[in-house]
């Protein structure tokens, strides 16, 4: 299916928007309920398979939406086989990247929601790019239905439920692309839609205050992590510099203002970088900073970025930090890095691309599929 830039993908509209369309071209009510039914439960990308959709609205569906939107370019698999990262073209040309993960009970699709990122933190791969576009709701959609197909297809027997859950952990920033990340949720949400429950997602931000405020009145229930990796305004503003103008006093009230008012638990996660943010002393301050809240902390350690100096705490200090933490009554959990050798790790996305003269010095992979694809990363 090819993807034509300018034409409105199919999953870019939620459930009024569509509504509201087919009733504007005459059509009845029910047929909204039945052309989402083959968009997200059949995962069709062809008007002309859906049957039971008159063949005069099928024409009129076909010149108005690009069904797909998505390109994939190339495709890793991680070592252990528990991880794949894809590459996908969008209609303009632009890359993104997506990574789904797979546990004995969950499979985690773990997508972007623009094409690069504003925030630089000082750690993370997509943090070079800059911005370059936000992505559409119906680009975050496609994402999520392009790695279910590859999980179903894979399943024998054949089963309803691929993926389990999803975090907007990609590339890019969540809450600065709110309008489309908020209906994309909703319409992966929607009992008509996708179906996943909104506990099964969880956005993650750098720490966006005014977005956090507004996101506490939302009525979808998604969960939500912050991005703290420090505990102290210096150290913050050094890896994470958005914290110069939402600072740590300031994050902390919205996250209290948000616990207030939605009485769900946040994340909190810290990339621990070895002797930057990684001693006893500071997990201390971090305990300190979450006592009485009804929070959980993440430890990731660091994911290698190529070019950056810093390194990933080793074991024994990522489980002494934990060990402080836990001490003073604060769950926490140590991730586990998944798909390291694919750079599919948490800020390790860049959607290899040469861009306007800019290039990181990043290690090439092979893809694993065949050339067709292979050799998509590589073209331009
Ligand atoms: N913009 C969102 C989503 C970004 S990626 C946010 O800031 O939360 C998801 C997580 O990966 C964030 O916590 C981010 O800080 C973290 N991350 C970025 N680079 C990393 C790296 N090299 N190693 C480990 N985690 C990293």
């Amino acid at each position: 299916m090819t993807t034509t830039a300018g034409q409105r993908l199919v999953y870019d509209l939620d459930r009024e928007e569509w509504h509201a369309l087919l009733a504007s071209w005459g059509e009845p009510a029910f047929r909204a309920r039945q052309i989402w039914e083959w968009l997200y439960h059949h995962l069709e990308t062809d008007f002309e398979a859906m049957h039971n959709v008159p063949r005069a609205l099928r024409a009129r569906l076909a010149a108005h939406f690009d069904p797909n939107g998505l390109r994939p370019l190339a495709e890793w698999r991680s070592s252990d086989g528990q991880t794949r990262k894809w590459l996908f073209e969008l209609a303009d040309g632009e890359r993104v990247e997506s990574v789904l993960m797979e546990y004995t009970a969950r499979r985690t699709a773990c997508i972007s929601v623009q094409v690069g990122c504003a925030f630089a933190c000082a750690f993370c791969a997509t943090g070079r790019m800059g911005l370059i576009r936000n992505l559409t709701a119906g680009e975050i959609v496609a994402q999520v239905l392009h790695l279910e197909r590859h999980v179903r297809a894979r399943q024998a027997p054949p089963s309803p439920r691929g993926i389990t859950n999803v975090v907007f952990m990609g590339m890019g920033e969540p809450l600065s692309n709110y309008h489309h990340t908020l209906r994309a949720v909703r319409v992966l949400n929607d009992a008509d839609g996708f179906r996943l429950g909104a506990r099964r997602m969880t956005l993650s931000t750098v720490g966006l205050v005014p977005a956090i405020y507004r996101l506490a009145h939302e009525p979808v229930q998604v969960n939500l992590a912050v991005s703290l990796h420090a505990p102290t305004d210096d150290l913050r503003t050094r890896l994470v510099p958005i914290n110069a103008t939402y600072p740590l006093r300031e994050l902390m009230e919205a996250v209290r203002y948000y616990l207030n008012h939605t009485g769900r638990r946040v994340t909190f996660e810290y990339a621990m970088i070895a002797d930057v943010n990684d001693s006893p002393e500071l997990a201390a301050t971090l305990a300190d900073l979450l006592a009485g809240l009804l929070v959980h902390v993440n430890l990731i350690p660091l994911n290698p970025v190529p070019g950056s100096p810093w390194q990933g705490s080793g074991r024994e200090r990522v489980a002494a930090f934990a060990d402080v933490l836990r001490r003073r009554g604060i769950p926490t959990t140590v991730r586990v890095r998944r798909g390291i050798d694919i750079a599919a790790g948490c800020g390790q996305l860049y959607a290899e691309v040469e861009r306007r003269g800019r290039r990181l010095p990043f290690p090439g992979h092979a893809a694993v599929r065949g050339p067709e694809m292979g050799s998509g990363a590589e073209r331009r």
